[in-house]
């Protein structure tokens, strides 16, 4: 190992990235179910058992385009031994068979639909002389088969009274076409939360408005919302607030109704007073240093709007560090109150390509590209500027290389952990990077 560990620099006043999550996490709960329609219900967790009340497939059915028949009446069939029997009905899908079978019938039978009784397996056209044959009252049939061949039975997706899906469960677009496979329209599941999203600061414009000398666009507002959106929650979205008391308590009282409200910069040394000021006022919310980099400064308590207390989390303002700071704080409060396991991103080992320094001793979360080489290698690749005013750092990588706090360097060749930020997507980013 190339690691050094560094033995002081240690930070008493600064808070983990552990113990200020667990602070957060404190003042969240579970939000209460409601009642929607199931396509809208992909991504919450469900708040009660679904019992079936119907059977998965109601009854026996073909699982080919064919003819269904009689297996003792084929034993002896094949190419050369072609058996003949007589064409008794015609089954589509969607319809009940009003014949039975009796030995040397068969009934021409559709994919879906339900297996006459007498019958014990389906013959697919291809393994009859259909095609050859005029007499649409004979069929001749070119193979034996097995008992329920090409039968799908009755109930063996889903049992009738059977619990399928278990009170807690994530819905996935699965769980949706199971829920409606048994006719379920409307389904309970923890509501979305909302988070409000307010940004400060005099030098912002929107995007859409005309640029300016010595302002620039708004980008927080965005990525925090697109977050939200990622997440699961439903972005409520504040036009930016100067730093001036009365705007920035004008504009938080839009936003008594949300489940937590997201307010960028302001946090940090330099300019934190206004929104210091107003919280002081409002409610009560603590100001931290948190041992990490980027996103040290943190503020983090509950604001009172109208009478209503609700937690607010106040993220710096340089665009990186709003990103992390909601990728390690926010999320895990959404993930809370839509009562979803807390899970942190896959880590992956990748080889370091060149050296990351940590020079101050806090944790540190390095914007990484990963890419596999052409001998299949797993290598993370820094991206050149690592400042946290540098955004489009966050659009190049795909993970974050964690250096811990106690580690002054991290060197080019080291196997290091890696937070990839969405795997399924990464995978077919890093395959695509093969050369
Ligand atoms: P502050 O936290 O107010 O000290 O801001 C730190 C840096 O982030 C400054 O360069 C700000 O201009 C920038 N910044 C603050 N808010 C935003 C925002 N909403 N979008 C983009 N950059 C911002
Ligand atoms: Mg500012």
């Amino acid at each position: 190992m190339n690691q050094k560990k560094r033995k002081s620099h240690y930070h008493a006043d600064m808070l983990s990235v552990e113990d200020a999550r667990e602070k957060i996490l404190s003042k969240f709960k579970t939000l209460n179910p409601i009642q929607i329609n199931i396509l809208e219900s992909v991504g919450s967790v469900i708040s009660e058992d679904i019992i079936s009340e119907i059977n998965v497939p109601p009854l026996d059915n073909s699982a080919m385009d064919g003819y269904a028949v009689i297996k003792n009446d084929l034993l002896k069939a094949d190419d050369e031994n072609i058996i003949y029997l007589d064409v008794i009905e015609e089954i589509p899908a969607g319809t009940i068979p009003k014949l039975s079978l009796s030995p040397g019938q068969a009934s021409r039978i559709m994919t879906g639909a339900p297996i006459p009784s007498g019958s014990d397996a389906v013959v697919p056209f291809e393994d009859t002389n259909e095609l050859e044959n005029n007499d649409k009252n004979k069929i001749g049939i070119k193979i034996s088969v097995k008992n329920l061949e090409n039968i799908r039975k009755k109930s063996e997706d889903i049992k009738k009274g059977s619990v399928i899906i278990k009170k807690g469960s994530l819905i996935t677009s699965a769980t949706v076409g199971v829920m409606a496979s048994i006719g379920l329209e409307k389904v309970s599941v923890i509501r979305k939360p909302i988070i409000g999203i307010l940004s400060t600061g005099n030098e912002l414009l929107e995007p859409g408005e005309k640029n300016q000398d010595g302002k620039i666009y708004n980008s927080n507002t965005y990525t925090l919302s697109s977050l939200v959106t990622e997440f699961g929650a439903t972005p409520l979205i504040q036009k930016h607030a100067l730093d001036k008391v009365e705007d920035l308590e004008k504009k938080l009282a839009k936003l008594k109704d949300v489940d937590l409200i997201v307010t960028s910069a302001g946090v940090s040394k330099g300019d934190y007073d206004i929104v210091k000021d107003v919280l002081d006022k409002n409610g009560d919310i603590n100001l931290w240093s948190v041992n990490m980099r980027p996103a040290k400064p943190l503020a983090f308590g509950i604001i009172t709007i109208d009478g209503k207390k609700i937690p607010l989390l106040g993220v710096p303002g340089n665009p990186v560090s709003a990103m992390i700071a909601f990728e390690k704080f926010g999320r895990y409060a959404i993930d809370k109150m839509k009562g979803k396991p807390l899970r942190n991103r896959p880590i992956i080992k990748a080889n370091l390509e060149s050296d990351i320094i940590n020079h101050d001793g806090r944790r540190l979360y390095s914007r990484v590209k990963v890419i596999v080489d052409s001998s299949s290698k797993i290598i993370a690749v820094p991206i050149k500027n690592q400042s946290s005013g540098v955004l489009t750092s966050m659009h190049e990588a795909n993970g974050l290389a964690i250096c811990p706090s106690d580690i002054d360097i991290l060197k080019k060749g080291e196997k290091i952990d890696v937070e990839m930020f969405n795997w399924n997507e990464n995978i077919s980013d890093i395959l695509n990077n093969e050369e």
